[in-house]
């Protein structure tokens, strides 16, 4: 999206911010298009356009309409016709139906075509013949489709990082222990499977999942209460409002059916969009109480990596970070251990009381009375912050200059009058608002967009003054440089560059 929307909207030196979700919003094929605002250096006010909410590459969405431009309706109505052309061939309903056929086969007739991602009936073999294609679908196989399915790697719009098996069990061990009997599965098909065949084969087995997810695939495998095509970019079931009510119902708390939503979203930024669905989220959690009552928050595990801190906490300020590194499977880069770099950057955030959040001591966590959380076992407990500051795992060390504690191998530079990396360049960057350019403020308070959240934020920018270099210039470029983020975290070439200018 905001990738693709740049080139289209030629970004250039100027900057790009979401604006967010607005009523009446044109729609391309993944629902409503979010607002955005395209700036130039310097220009009090920027062009603002829609762009698809959930594609980062014009690849995948060539969504694009400037806010003030007139649309015709021969245009729109081809627009139209081309979203419908450019949903599933199947609907959900249909895949049951077909679903249902596949298990009555023998298992000597049950194929599943890798090129089309698809279980096939008989009659379709023909068709796929020249297609890679896998026999003997086992029950078991049946039951994990993320097994089956490969997990699309476009590292732009949709790239699918699955959970280690030891996370993914840590997490739903934890889950039960907390008391929570139905978990929304926003983005982790991985945990939702593991619920879903532990729910079949334990008798005892209580917990019910609802899958959130804007992988269509997963509707051959699951039915309409367990699975709901969904876009967490813009709070759009593709559903519509069938889908909506299932999603409601599943958040309806029977006595003592206590429900958590667990999102792992791609890392790619836009925060704040993500954000907003999840309040949506939350809100319909607390509407299904009568007469709207329930006085505290949805409790959710949000799943992102340690370095967004800072923006979760602005959208939510009731969470907090454990220090749980979250494993998955296809980044060999993420493998849990000690060594080098290998440790994942990916935690959860939560708004459940840190001190119940009970982290596997064979791991090395161990609770800090103080702090009243569970930490890694690197992470000293500060007497001077009064806290456990590492946020990596590894030991860090107190800057009395910075008054704070900063990465191990950072040292306090007088030119730059905060600790860097030893061989950093002092540059003093300007660090303008990249909405508008002038100094003195942050986009997120940037007086030109009036219609954004700003004001609450107003605070915090004193705070973040002593970010370093490296931080600012990112702010700098803005959205939609953290829109490839999630590109930027998982590939090795990237991750080698950040080793060098951040991370180490
Ligand atoms: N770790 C999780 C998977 C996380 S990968 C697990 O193992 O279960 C991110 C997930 O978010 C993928 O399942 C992907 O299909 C989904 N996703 C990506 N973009 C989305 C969007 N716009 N709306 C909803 N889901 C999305
Ligand atoms: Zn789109
Ligand atoms: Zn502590
Ligand atoms: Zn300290
Ligand atoms: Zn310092």
């Amino acid at each position: 999206m905001a990738a693709g929307a740049e080139g289209a909207a030629g970004a250039g030196s100027g900057g790009l911010a979401l604006l967010g979700a607005v009523p009446g919003a044109p729609c391309c094929p993944h629902g409503p298009a979010l607002l955005f605002v395209k700036t130039s250096q310097g220009k009090e006010e920027g062009r603002r356009f829609y762009a698809c909410s959930a594609c980062r590459d014009r690849k995948d969405c060539k969504f694009f309409q400037w806010e003030d431009e007139k649309v015709s309706q021969t245009r729109l109505a081809a627009r139209e016709e081309y979203n419908r052309s450019h949903q599933p061939p199947c609907t959900h309903k249909q895949n049951v139906e077909r679903y249902k056929n596949f298990v009555l086969l023998p298992l000597s007739k049950r194929r599943f075509c890798q090129e089309c991602q698809q279980l096939l009936l008989p009659d379709e073999w023909e068709k796929h013949l020249s297609h890679q294609f896998l026999c003997d679908i086992s029950t078991a196989q049946l039951r994990s489709p993320s097994q089956l399915l490969y997990p699309l790697e476009n590292k732009k719009t949709n790239a699918q990082y699955l959970f280690a098996d030891r996370s993914c069990q840590f997490l739903l061990d934890l889950i039960i222990s907390l008391g929570f009997r139905r978990v929304l599965s926003v983005g982790t098909p991985r945990l939702h499977e593991m619920i879903q065949s532990k729910a079949l084969q334990e008798e005892n087995f209580r917990v019910r999942s609802l899958l959130l997810d804007i992988d269509f695939r997963y509707s051959q495998f699951y039915t309409e209460d367990e699975f709901c095509h969904y876009n967490m970019f813009n709070h759009y079931f593709f559903g519509g409002e069938a889908a909506h009510e299932t999603c409601r119902k599943f958040l309806h708390e029977e006595k003592d059916e206590r429900v958590i939503m667990v999102a792992d979203p791609p890392f790619g930024g836009l925060v704040e969009a993500l954000a907003s669905s999840f309040k949506k989220l939350m809100a319909t959690w607390k509407d299904t109480e009568k007469g709207g009552n329930k006085n505290q928050e949805m409790p959710m595990f949000w799943i992102f990596p340690y370095f967004f801190e800072s923006r979760i906490l602005e959208f939510f300020p009731s969470f907090s970070m454990m220090d749980y590194q979250v494993d998955y499977d296809n980044h060999a880069l993420y493998k849990h251990g000690k060594t080098g770099r290998r440790q994942s950057p990916v935690r959860i955030f939560t708004n459940l009381s840190p001190s119940v959040i009970v982290l596997p001591a064979e791991e090395g966590y161990r609770f800090c009375a103080i702090c009243q959380r569970y930490v890694s076992s690197g992470n000293h407990h500060c007497e001077i912050c009064n806290s456990c500051t590492s946020k990596d795992g590894r030991r860090w060390k107190h800057c009395v200059l910075c008054k704070k504690c900063v990465k191990p191998s950072w040292f306090h530079c007088n030119k730059c009058n905060c600790c860097a990396l030893e061989n950093h360049t002092c540059e003093k960057i300007d660090v303008g608002c990249f909405v508008c350019g002038k100094a003195g403020h942050k986009r997120s308070t940037c007086p030109s967009l009036s219609c954004t959240r700003t004001s609450r934020q107003a605070g915090k920018g004193r705070k973040q003054k002593q970010k370093t270099l490296k931080t600012l210039k990112r702010a700098k470029v803005g959205v939609c440089n953290r829109w490839a983020m999630k590109h930027a975290v998982f590939s090795r070439r990237k991750m080698k560059k950040k080793k060098k200018d951040e991370t180490t």
